[in-house]
């Protein structure tokens, strides 16, 4: 098998993106430290449109855990929190979050010369996700004397039914008289609107960024799509997200006229299921393009596609919109979404991050992966890992997974 490296083909965007990311930090710097603005702090699917309506600069915390991943500091931070009484077994973006707030240390000091994180005036939290956000924020609740509001959305849900986005539209609405404490600023239905009509188009333009992988070859991977995911995550909501991406996407689009993949030469198209491992983009991408695979698809990347926005009703739309992920529905239902993704994007072979802090994001724990590729007759590989505890993966046993999974392709008919 080839061991030499393809390169990593860089996309010009990037700069435009990290202009776009550099402006959000610093609007929330100067929030937080000149009181220019009120800050609230939002799980990354919980309802930042309900919150950019009053005006808040809104934080998520799970990107900084992103970031402490991908710039390799988890490791340094994780032990603080653990000594809090924080387990090493929870989620890492949480130990790495906490750690790093106790440590009194950022990435956001190298990457935008930001002190500290912004301070909040709210925590509002969904637990569509996990647990895990609650007692995360709990924790600052604790620290910063703040409000901690949030919706408590049901799990591994088949079919998202009228009662069930009844009862996640009155706990919408039951945020609001807090929201308009915090922020001193009344609910407005118009602007709720106009917000959530932005956050819908961003929506679009990012599910064609992550749609234009069908091309073969595909113009992008998905561990470009992690990086570029960025504005999708923190600025929905607000046009610069949409402008970035319609950038973007013209960039893509003269590439697949070119006729010229993220991977040269690509000959097996992947999925990969599960969270990165922040700390190990950059390895990974260039081990599949190595041997010429193009990991094109992902649940992670498409976990930010609120197509259920577009409602009238913008809490329906919400309330939808953040019910109806991958994350939160059923095992049946994971598995038609899968196999859909594997005919659109002509899958040949699945990649599964189990990843140790994060069950929730883990979806070959019950059977699935086998299931999948014996329906489909693809292959697949399961990688032990963890999206920030570098000290849960091992980059040989990853290497040689890997490397065993393109062995299988090669070694089937053409
Ligand atoms: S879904 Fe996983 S990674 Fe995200 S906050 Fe919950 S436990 Fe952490």
């Amino acid at each position: 098998m080839s061991q030499e490296k393809s390169a990593i083909k860089k996309i010009r965007a990037t700069g435009a993106m990290r202009e776009v990311m550099g402006e959000y930090f610093q609007e929330l710097d100067q929030a937080s430290r000149a009181d220019s603005a009120k800050v609230a702090w939002c799980t990354s699917v919980g309802p930042a449109e309900l919150l950019r309506s009053f005006g808040f600069r809104v934080y998520f915390p799970e990107n900084h855990g992103a970031l402490l991943g991908s710039s390799r500091m988890a490791a340094d931070v994780i032990p603080a929190a653990t000594a809090a009484g924080y387990s090493p077994e929870i989620c890492s973006y949480l130990t790495s979050d906490i750690g790093a707030y106790l440590k009194k240390t950022t990435p956001l000091t190298k990457a935008f010369g930001m002190e500290s994180i912004p301070k909040p005036d709210v925590l509002v939290y969904n637990t569509n996700q996990c647990r895990d956000v609650q007692d995360w924020f709990g924790f600052y609740q604790r620290e910063f004397g703040v409000p901690l509001i949030g919706i408590e959305t049901p799990r591994s849900v088949s079919d998202v039914t009228r009662e069930m986005v009844e009862g996640l539209i009155a706990q919408e609405m039951a945020l609001i008289p807090t929201l308009e404490e915090v922020s001193g600023v009344s609910f407005d239905l118009d602007r709720l609107k106009e917000v959530t009509a932005s956050s819908y188009r961003c929506t679009l333009l990012w599910k064609k960024v992550l749609r234009i992988a069908e091309a073969q070859p595909s113009p992008i991977t998905f561990f470009d799509g992690t990086i570029h995911m960025g504005p999708a995550v923190v600025l929905r909501g607000d046009e610069r997200a949409e402008h970035y991406y319609e950038v973007l996407l013209s960039e893509l689009s003269e590439r697949v006229d070119k006729g010229v993949g993220a991977v040269d030469g690509e000959t097996y198209r992947l999925y990969w299921e599960g969270m990165p491992v922040w700390g190990k983009l950059r390895s990974n991408a260039e081990q599949f393009a190595a041997n010429r695979a193009c990991v094109v698809a992902s649940t992670y990347c498409n976990s930010w596609i609120f197509e259920d926005l577009a409602c009238d009703d913008p809490f329906e739309g919400m309330a939808r919109a953040y019910t109806e992920l991958f994350i939160v529905r059923s095992e049946d239902y994971k598995e038609r979404y899968m196999e859909s993704m594997v005919s659109d994007y002509d899958i040949n072979g699945i990649i599964y991050h189990d990843a140790k802090t994060c069950p929730n994001n883990s979806n070959c724990r019950y059977g699935m992966h086998r299931r999948l590729s014996e329906r489909l007759g693809i292959p697949h590989v399961v990688i032990d890992g963890d999206l920030n505890d570098l000290r849960l993966y091992s980059e040989e046993q990853a290497r040689t997974q890997f490397d065993a999974l393109v062995e299988q392709l090669q070694e089937q008919p053409a």
